[in-house]
């Protein structure tokens, strides 16, 4: 007979979504119960945002160490340095671990109760979970959270499988391929693609649209631009694949030039794009409103169905973990009672490429179009004391505000760590600074902040280093 249990929150998903709208439920003394069908952490934790910055960190820390080998300016002298990739996975899956092991202890902590296993959804009130082991569990809710996250697209002229990756096997390479090619030039593939550049892989990138990382303004993404190719990797701009074959490589055509090509390659990294995980758990009888493939949410994170609620990547874009975590928390204190919605000022969003890209807020284009009068202005790095202490000064810190009362509407920046600029950026607009507020804050020296203050200097006509 199937064990039956009830609670008031139930969450599907262990991801930052899911994770962090059960502590907070907890926390606020909510009975919460949660099911991972795979990892708690879900994709950031255990194949996104954190293994993929322990890789691409392992990286450069290579490619540093390869470049004093030519002899340098600093001084220091090393003799060819070599990776072992095999403890380089190592290392990324200890910090793995840790993480996940801190969720499954926070989530003690808060009193969740946690169930190993899939979950399939009967109707919005009944939920049955398959556990890894023993029988099935039926839980009655008067809650459901959906926090079911995304999962990789595939081409269909190349299933993941074998040479073909995604991104979670290029998270975890046995060996490092001779010859890699990426197909998508958006955030996965240009992160990961650098990255194993950095680790001495040949790289060629090949994107369906004429620019890479579509979601930013070609002026944020030149610096990119120019550091994929100074890095020696090949780009085939406007050019879609059309399938592989092991002797071959990879099949490309070329429609502006009505050219076909093909290029050899070991291994493929396809990062076309992820989409909304709602197949397979019975989410489709429930007959929720959907906007395109993603379960449709209010500003509250509430479905078209009473009491049930969905979080971060099966909600769309922006598909970013803070964000999933942003609406945990909100949907975590409406389902306490607290009145809350979730109509956030600013999502920032980075791209950890070197450079990185970092935005928050509206872009000069954005406000245009949104009808707004605003002024605009740029503060260089190549003008940043620190930035040069670090060889460094490529990319500039860029502000957006309002003409007449100077209210700041965004920022982006593109330069080597700049992603430690998002919580500036993102303060500043959720608190509702102007420009003054910004260029009388004293910022440390010497450091790359102050380019943020120059750059509100700038935007008034007051810029004192440039
Ligand atoms: P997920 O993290 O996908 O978690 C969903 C969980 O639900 C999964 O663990 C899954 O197993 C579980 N689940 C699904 N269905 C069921 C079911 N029926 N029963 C039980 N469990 C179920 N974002 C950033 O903000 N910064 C980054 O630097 C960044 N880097 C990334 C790098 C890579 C390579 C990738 C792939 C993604 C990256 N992201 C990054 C995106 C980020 O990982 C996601 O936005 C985030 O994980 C979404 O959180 P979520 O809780 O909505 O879903
Ligand atoms: P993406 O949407 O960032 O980029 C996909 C790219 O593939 C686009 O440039 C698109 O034009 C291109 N493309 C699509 N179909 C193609 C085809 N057939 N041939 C060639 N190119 C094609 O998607 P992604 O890189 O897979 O990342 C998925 C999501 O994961 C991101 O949108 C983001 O939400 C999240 N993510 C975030 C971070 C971060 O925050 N730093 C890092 C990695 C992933």
């Amino acid at each position: 007979m199937t064990k039956e249990i009830n609670t008031k929150l139930l969450v599907i998903g262990g991801g930052p979504g899911g994770y962090v709208a059960a502590i907070r439920a907890g926390q606020l003394g909510v009975p919460t119960v949660l099911v991972e069908g795979a990892q708690l952490g879900g994709t950031c934790l255990n194949i996104g945002c954190i293994p993929s910055k322990a890789l691409i960190h392992a990286a450069h820390a290579f490619e540093q160490a390869r470049h004093q080998v030519k002899g340098s300016p600093l001084g220091i002298r090393v003799q060819e340095p070599s990776i072992d990739i095999a403890q380089t996975v190592h290392w990324k899956d200890g910090i793995v671990q840790r993480l996940t092991g801190g969720v499954g202890a926070l989530l003690r902590k808060a009193g969740v109760q946690v169930l190993a296993g899939w979950a399939h959804i009967d109707d919005g009130k009944t939920v049955t979970v398959q556990p890894h082991q023993g029988e099935p569990l039926r839980v009655h809710c008067e809650h459901l959270l959906l926090a079911t996250g995304s999962e990789p697209v595939e081409l269909p002229s190349m299933p993941f499988g074998g040479a073909i990756w995604s991104s979670t096997e290029a998270l975890s390479p046995d060996t490092l391929p001779k010859r890699l090619v990426v197909v998508g030039a958006g955030y996965i593939g240009l992160e990961l693609g650098m990255a194993y550049r950095k680790l001495g892989v040949e790289v060629t990138v090949v994107e369906a649209i004429d620019r890479v990382l579509p979601t930013y303004d070609p002026e944020l993404t030149q610096p990119v631009l120019d550091a994929l190719k100074k890095s020696g990797i090949t780009l085939h701009l406007g050019c879609k694949v059309q399938g592989w074959d092991a002797r071959h490589g990879v099949h490309v055509r070329n429609d502006t030039k009505a050219e076909d090509f093909t290029l050899p390659a070991d291994r493929v990294l396809v990062a076309v794009g992820r989409r909304p995980r709602t197949a397979g758990f019975g989410l489709e009888g429930l007959q929720l409103d959907m906007a395109g493939r993603h379960v449709a949410i209010d500003a509250h994170c509430r479905t078209s169905m009473r009491n049930v609620w969905a979080i971060g990547d099966v909600t769309g874009e922006p598909m970013l973990a803070h964000r999933a975590m942003a609406q945990g928390e909100c949907v975590a204190e409406q389902v306490a009672g607290k009145t809350r919605r979730f109509e956030p000022m600013a999502i920032p969003a980075v791209c950890f490429t070197d450079p990185e890209v970092v935005v928050a807020g509206r872009t000069p284009a954005e406000a245009k179009a949104a009808g707004i009068d605003c002024i605009e202005a740029h503060f260089p790095f190549a003008a940043n004391g620190r930035a040069m202490t670090l060889q460094a000064t490529s990319g500039f810190v860029r502000v957006v505000a309002r003409k007449d009362n100077h209210l700041i509407l965004g920022w982006q920046a593109v330069g080597q760590g700049v992603a430690e600029l998002a919580a500036a950026f993102s303060q500043s607009i959720e608190m509702g600074a102007r420009l003054e507020d910004v260029a009388h804050t004293i910022h440390a020296h010497p450091t790359l902040g102050e380019a943020v203050q120059e750059a509100a200097l700038r935007a008034l006509g007051q810029a004192l280093h440039v």
